[in-house]
């Protein structure tokens, strides 16, 4: 049964890299181009996070949202080098409000400013690296010049849909303050490619942590054998398996969830299979908690 009114509507969207991996990754076209089944009818929500709203909801600052008392969420950007079929915000990219309009940082700043508690920013989109070198460093120089924050975390899915992005001269510009960690997203092995790995150990090489925030999604990486690989390919570029999310509940995405108790069984056997340091926290983002929730907790 489809309800028409209720449809998430999401573009297509791929860089020629994204394309060109797409033609020799199933894995990878599978993220990129249009499925049917994202007209089926689904009842999640189109934001279950509460990110619109002037995509503050929480702040009341555009651009800016705040989940959890020690960290802020800065929309940079609201386009990507790809619309990835599996985005959690792909019913608000494209429309979303951004810290990049006139007066919304210095307005980010004062609220960052007045809650001390604040100690980390995810510089998010969107992609942040759609932007310009100066466009983008403005905004993480702007955050990291606060004393109150310890980490800005750019949070860019560039290694892997855009590699050639990651310059010599923005990794040294983004690795100067000793603040910036960089959290990226790779979800089969098949993404860590020559250019990818490039891009990883330029950004390692000029100081900065890499971690990787995959999404487990089905008919991509729905499988301990591809887990693993994808674990120990990273491992190798020296990017930290950070997070394996489940697909969050966002309409439009149905097709990719693993069943909870599929997921917990891949979890289970990738621990038993490869060590710590390789080994990334299996969880799910729930809509109101206060931290994410490992699988095994559900
Ligand atoms: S790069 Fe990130 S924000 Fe952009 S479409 Fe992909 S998952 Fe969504």
């Amino acid at each position: 049964m489809k309800n028409e009114s209720q449809k998430s509507v999401f573009p297509f969207a791929a860089n020629d890299y994204s394309r060109a991996l797409a033609a020799k990754s199933k894995a990878f076209a599978r993220q990129v181009y249009p499925s049917p089944e994202e007209d089926e009818y689904d009842d999640a929500p189109l934001d279950p996070f509460g990110e619109t709203g002037g995509a503050g909801a929480c702040t009341g600052v555009p651009g800016l949202v705040q989940r959890f008392p020690d960290r802020v969420l800065a929309m940079a950007a609201s386009s990507c080098f790809m619309n990835c079929r599996h985005c959690t915000r792909r019913n608000i990219l494209g429309d979303a409000a951004t810290i990049s309009a006139p007066g919304a940082l210095a307005a980010a700043l004062e609220y960052v400013q007045a809650h001390p508690q604040v100690r980390d920013v995810l510089v998010s989109g969107g992609d942040p690296l759609v932007l310009g070198d100066d466009a983008v460093m403005r905004i993480i120089d702007a955050f990291a010049a606060l004393g109150q924050i310890d980490v800005v975390r750019l949070c860019t899915r560039a290694p892997c849909t855009a590699p050639h992005r990651i310059t010599q001269k923005l990794a040294r510009s983004l690795g100067a303050s000793g603040k910036v960690w960089v959290n990226t997203q790779f979800n089969h092995p098949d993404e860590l490619t020559p250019d990818a790995v490039e891009a990883c150990r330029i950004l390692v090489e000029s100081g900065i942590p890499v971690s990787c925030q995959t999404v487990m999604l089905a008919g991509v990486n729905d499988s301990t054998s591809t887990m693993l690989a994808l674990f120990r390919a990273l491992q190798r570029a020296r990017v930290r398996p950070y997070y394996v999310f489940q697909c969050d509940p966002v309409r439009g995405t149905a097709h990719f969830r693993v069943p909870l108790e599929k997921a917990k069984r891949i979890a289970l056997e990738c621990a038993e299979r490869i060590g710590g340091l390789a080994l990334p926290r299996f969880v799910a983002d729930v809509p109101g908690a206060t931290r994410k929730i490992p699988l095994e907790l559900l």
